[in-house]
């Protein structure tokens, strides 16, 4: 049984012009004494290339923050898996709460494009998460690892990928679960994917997402079960997200 490598991700969301590659360049130049954990950017497509112009081949992996299913075809304004690869990528996050709740996407179209990145070499970081009502009604075990269920194909039993659990109420907002929660939901989530994928579903790292920062970084990356983070506002400055890197 091979352990899950430590993934941190930054996703910068529709945030980022050119001004914003010298952010990426200070993470890359910071970045060291990883050991075997894993750093990504995910930017806005439209600077994946450039990005991979400025600083690839280094330590920082590039990914997409969505793909379409289909490899090609007449769906303006979208972008196939394909096409992210071509760019750079080689993650791509997928079924984030802004795309479910903003776009419609159901757990099935989520795991056509986990399909999608797959046929063309991306490795998906699957998101799920709760909302607050429904961790008040009591639901959020049940909602969680139903996504899980209903987002992750048969297919990625042997290939690389992550999950990342995503509380809706906690992005953006400042707010966290407590660390026994977070505990609770990602000893939820690893029995899901080994009932799924067998000795396959211990090897993919389960990262925690929402709120994190420079000073819960620690606390929250050494909880059981929590294989790295999902980063989005901090992700921003390089300053805060090599701060969230160095609680690993
Ligand atoms: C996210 O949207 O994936 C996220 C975790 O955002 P934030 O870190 O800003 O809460």
């Amino acid at each position: 049984m091979t352990a899950p490598t430590p993934l941190i991700a930054g996703n910068w969301k529709m945030n980022g012009l050119a001004a914003s590659l010298d952010e990426a360049r200070a993470v890359a130049a910071g970045l060291g004494g990883l050991g075997d954990a894993r750093v990504a950017i995910c930017p806005p497509a439209t600077l994946i290339d450039r990005l991979r112009q400025a600083i690839g081949g280094g330590p920082v992996l590039l990914g997409g923050q969505d793909c379409r299913a289909e490899a090609s075809g007449a769906f303006t304004g979208d972008l196939s898996a394909e096409m992210l690869a071509d760019a750079g990528a080689s993650l791509v996050i997928l079924g984030h709460s802004e795309r479910r709740a903003g776009h419609g996407e159901t757990d099935a179209l989520v795991a056509a494009k986990v399909g999608a990145a797959l046929r063309a070499g991306l490795e998906p970081i699957v998101c799920v998460g709760e909302t607050l009502e429904q961790r008040q009604a009591g639901e959020a075990l049940a909602v969680v690892t139903g996504q899980v269920r209903g987002s992750l194909p048969p297919e990625l039993a042997g290939r690389r990928f992550a999950v990342a659990y995503e509380p809706v109420w906690a992005i953006g907002t400042g707010l966290t679960p407590t660390t026994a929660e977070i505990e609770e939901m990602h000893a939820a989530v690893r029995a899901t994917l080994r009932e799924m994928f067998g000795a396959a579903g211990e090897t993919a790292p389960i990262l925690y997402g929402g709120s994190v920062k420079p000073s819960n970084a620690a606390e929250i990356l050494h909880a059981a079960e929590v294989g790295g983070a999902l980063v989005g506002g901090a992700s921003l400055k390089a300053a805060d997200f090599l701060g969230i890197i160095q609680g690993l």
